[in-house]
């Protein structure tokens, strides 16, 4: 009996955040780090098909146990000689925060063949810890013409997280500014592997704040499938 109940769980948390999503332009990555392979089986059954994991062995290993119509999400931190493990097949690199991974993911793409659609990632929390380019940082970029040199990479849009904090207003703000300079790049640099079109933002904490300053993608784990237990912490 328990087995069905976490069942109906999954199956419900999914229906609520799909339902609270309706009428904007957002969907839904289950993020599923650190669960198993049952838990993600029981969101596919559900219909769920977008999966966020933010490791490369675990993306690996549950890319090759669960079905192929999946799409899979790297969400974490890159570290560049990793990304050939995920270049045949990953749908989105949300979280690319260097030009020299930009570089390393556009060489796998070319030997796999594809263009390897990816997320800038953009710092606008206020703690220091996080990863991502300032938008000064892209700014600069883009004035080198940076796709032509990367044939085999596509830049969807942008990436982020806000601070970690009680404080709606300043997660607000900090989506709104998200929402502003990927407007302002679509503006200023035209290409056809540079649509803008993808915001990236909003976990369990603070979706709906995400989704009403225009995310596209949200990235919720603990809301779908219950907290995390990781084994090295108490
Ligand atoms: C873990 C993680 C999430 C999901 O976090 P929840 O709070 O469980 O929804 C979203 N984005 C990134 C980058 C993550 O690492």
């Amino acid at each position: 009996m328990k087995g069905s109940k976490m069942k109906s769980e999954i199956a419900d948390n999914l229906q609520k955040i799909n339902a609270s999503l309706e009428g904007s332009n957002a969907r839904l990555i289950a993020v599923s780090k650190t669960k198993p392979i049952a838990a993600l089986l029981e969101a596919y059954e559900a219909g769920q098909r977008a999966f966020g994991e933010n490791k490369v062995q675990e993306l690996v290993d549950k890319h090759e146990a669960l079905p192929k119509d999946i799409e899979w999400h790297m969400i974490g931190h890159l570290q560049r000689n990793k990304v050939k493990y995920i270049a045949p097949f990953i749908h989105l690199i949300h979280g690319v925060d260097t030009e020299k991974l930009l570089i390393e993911i556009n060489k796998q793409g070319e030997k796999n063949e594809r263009i390897i659609p990816c997320l800038l990632q953009v710092h606008i929390a206020r703690e220091e810890t996080k990863f991502g380019f300032s938008p000064e940082e892209i700014h600069k970029w883009l004035d080198t013409q940076p796709l032509d040199h990367l044939p085999h990479v596509s830049i969807q849009g942008l990436m982020g997280m806000a601070t970690h904090t009680k404080d709606e207003g300043q997660i607000a703000t900090e989506f709104s500014d998200l929402a502003h300079l990927r407007n302002e790049l679509k503006q200023r640099y035209q290409h056809e592997r540079f649509s803008m079109t993808e915001l990236s933002m909003g976990m369990s904490g603070d979706y709906p704040l995400a989704v009403a300053n225009g995310s596209t993608m949200i990235r919720v784990g603990s809301t779908i499938f219950g907290v995390r237990h990781y084994p090295n912490q108490p």
